[in-house]
């Protein structure tokens, strides 16, 4: 197929849009760090958290050459306790000892809570697996297949006022396993901030199990680990409501940040107007973002890397 137009669009930037165009708008074109509007917290510790210590356990377990990938097939082998010890010693201590003196105590002691809760969240999933259990070694390689750092991306086709455009998505998960018993992909999506806002990062994921769903041919599960949480910190959604949600949500959503590209018009509000009660920008946004573009049309390449 021939596009006229080609753009691309990150997945942090595409759950940005479906929260508020506007705000999308700001961090785009503007360079202003709008990702934080209206969420509770900073999220820090859960970036920590993911690339220092659960990012780590992925790689390990998914690479058949690292030292930790048989000790990680033992300790499956041997339960929970083993798990248990497995964790905490070769992935949270080690981080503390070898980067613990870069971070401010509350957040060593944050990100050990995280850790607890992350690991029975994980052995809750894992443990649904009754080959991997018995089989660790032989169906490792299969859960966590090799897992490209999370990278991926897919093209979308669409028409815009006439115009064959094509939305190049590209996105980096947190986490992905296969469940080769039940021939079932989960997602998993780690939050350092409270359940309160649960919109954002769901939308992430779903742009998430879009990529693995035109790669695989899978709808995987979605599964929001919120670190902070102690008391049920999961929420899972099944692969029949991901689909639904992948149907309903993302052809308006790419449709939206393509229009955005174009530069012809002032995007939509923020859908849930309370969010525009706790922006800094409620009181010009549209002045703002209408200056912007009446000054920048015609200076900005069609095709945007962002
Ligand atoms: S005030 Fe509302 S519409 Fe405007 S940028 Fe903020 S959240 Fe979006």
């Amino acid at each position: 197929m021939s596009y006229d137009t080609r753009y691309y669009a990150n997945v942090t930037n595409l759950a940005l849009c479906q929260k508020c165009p506007r705000l999308a708008f700001y961090a785009i074109f503007m360079k202003r760090k709008t990702n934080f509007v209206g969420i509770q917290g900073t999220g820090f510790y859960g970036s920590v958290f993911h690339s220092k210590i659960a990012a780590r356990f992925f790689d390990a377990a998914s690479d058949f050459h690292s030292k930790l990938n048989d000790k990680i097939a033992n300790s499956l082998k041997h339960g929970y306790e083993s798990f248990h010890e497995l964790i905490r010693k070769d992935f949270f201590f080690e981080f503390v000892k070898s980067e613990g003196k870069n971070y401010p105590s509350s957040q060593i002691y944050a990100l050990a809570a995280a850790t607890e809760t992350w690991l029975k969240v994980l052995w809750e999933a894992l443990s649904e697996m009754p080959s991997l259990m018995r089989f660790p070694r032989e169906i490792m390689p299969i859960v966590f297949q090799k897992q490209n750092s999370g990278n991926m991306q897919s093209s979308y086709d669409l028409e815009i006022d006439g115009v064959q455009t094509e939305l190049t998505v590209v996105g980096k998960y947190d986490a992905l396993i296969f469940n080769p018993d039940e021939k079932q992909a989960r997602i998993f999506e780690f939050k350092g901030y409270k359940k309160s806002d649960v919109t954002v990062p769901l939308t992430q994921s779903v742009i998430y199990a879009w990529l693995v769903h035109e790669k695989t041919g899978i709808y995987p599960e979605i599964e929001i680990v919120h670190l902070s949480e102690s008391e049920n910190p999961a929420n899972i959604f099944s692969s029949g409501e991901v689909h639904e949600m992948i149907k309903s949500a993302l052809p308006n959503l790419f449709e939206t940040i393509c229009r955005m590209y174009t530069l012809k018009e002032i995007p939509p509000k923020a859908y849930d107007s309370r969010l525009c009660e706790q922006c800094k920008y409620r009181n010009f946004c549209e002045a703002e973002i209408e200056l912007f573009i009446r000054n920048h049309e015609n200076t900005f390449d069609f095709e945007r890397k962002n």
